[in-house]
């Protein structure tokens, strides 16, 4: 498709394509990685007392509130994180401002689809790294010239971890470059790299609030890094749009990041029925990728993925299918509550057993 008004690069572009947000209720949705608990009571209260006349205002430009919670947090200072709305915005802004370069960037070949899309955007020349024989990140292969680093830890769609030595490694032998670690899933089981921010200006740590902290409908992500890099992005955030957060965003942000005990309970609760879906999963003879995110990926040596993820979605689940090499045999399928893990446990007993 084409029109004459529209720019070379639009033309050119190949859209990401979200999983489905299905408008059907009662559907067990296990295809887009949310968290299948609800937030936090306290960030509910805090939109609550936030929802009046102060909405009429225009929120705090630089999300100061929200910044100085997660410097806190996290042990470093405020002017070494950057906020956006959701993390694809603070993707969106590294590519541009921090992996726009002559040299070509470097990322898995199979990883978040987002990444080659941002690319397509912002004209940023990249090659794709082949992940092992059995998906890990295999990180010798990331010393080589490049203009900038950039997977996911856990990786998606694998949900497998690539160990903290290992970052660090690819840190040591690229300081000519800046290394992206998009941490959306870290909470699931991983350890974060915002530990090595102050020994490595070339690193900038990505997170989200999406999945460990139930507010993917709230739309808040951020980066830490190097003040130098957070610099840059503030400069493309700047150019961009002066307010990515709302009011009820920020003070969102904020009450979740104050509960702790309600996050470490969810994110515990999730780790838990992980484990149980991968022992009954891998009892009904799925090999099962080993995961330290929200998500599993699996396949049945006897099923075509395709097929299965149709006949899945007549009962009524849903679960991510990626038509992409290596991978078109797999099911993605996202950590759901003990019901909705036994219902799709249920369903595939039923197609298969
Ligand atoms: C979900 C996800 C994001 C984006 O999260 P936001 O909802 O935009 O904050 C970024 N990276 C990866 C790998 C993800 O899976």
């Amino acid at each position: 498709m084409s029109n004459p008004f529209w720019s070379d690069i639009v033309r050119d572009l190949e859209p990401y394509v979200p999983g489905e947000q299905p408008k059907l209720a009662n559907l067990v949705k296990l295809n887009t990685n949310e968290n299948p608990y609800g937030p936090s009571p306290k960030v509910l209260e805090a939109i609550a007392a936030e929802s009046g006349d102060s909405l009429r205002l225009y929120p705090d430009p630089n999300g100061s509130a929200l910044k100085q919670t997660i410097a806190e947090y996290y042990r470093v200072s405020p002017d070494q994180v950057f906020l956006g709305n959701g993390s694809d915005e603070v993707l969106a802004h590294v590519f541009q401002g921090l992996l726009k370069h002559s040299h070509p960037i470097l990322f898995p070949d199979i990883t978040y689809s987002f990444y080659p899309v941002y690319c397509g955007l912002y004209q940023v020349p990249f090659e794709r790294v082949p992940l092992a024989e059995n998906f890990s990140i295999r990180v010798a292969d990331y010393e080589r010239d490049n203009g900038g680093i950039i997977f996911p830890n856990p990786n998606a769609p694998t949900g497998m971890l690539t160990p903290l030595a290992d970052i660090e490694w690819v840190l040591e032998h690229n300081r000519q470059s800046v290394v992206v670690v998009d941490e959306a899933y870290i909470d699931f089981g991983g350890e974060t790299a915002i530990s090595l921010v102050d020994r490595y200006p070339n690193l900038l740590v990505t997170q989200t609030l999406s999945k460990s902290r139930s507010l993917a409908g709230l739309r808040i992500g951020l980066a830490v890094g190097n003040a130098e890099l957070i610099e840059a992005l503030e400069r493309v955030k700047n150019s961009f749009n002066s307010y990515p957060l709302s009011r009820l965003a920020i003070v969102g942000g904020v009450a979740a990041f104050e509960d702790e005990a309600y996050f470490q309970k969810i994110c515990r609760r999730v780790i838990d029925s992980r484990q149980q879906l991968v022992i009954e999963l891998t009892e009904l003879g799925f090999q099962v990728l080993p995961s330290a995110a929200n998500f599993i990926l699996a396949r049945h040596p006897q099923q075509v993925a395709g097929e299965l993820m149709l006949q899945l979605r007549q009962r009524g689940i849903i679960v991510r299918y990626f038509n992409q090499p290596r991978i078109e045999q797999h099911l993605r399928i996202s950590i759901g509550t003990a019901e909705q893990n036994g219902q799709l446990l249920a369903a595939l007993k039923q197609l298969i057993g």
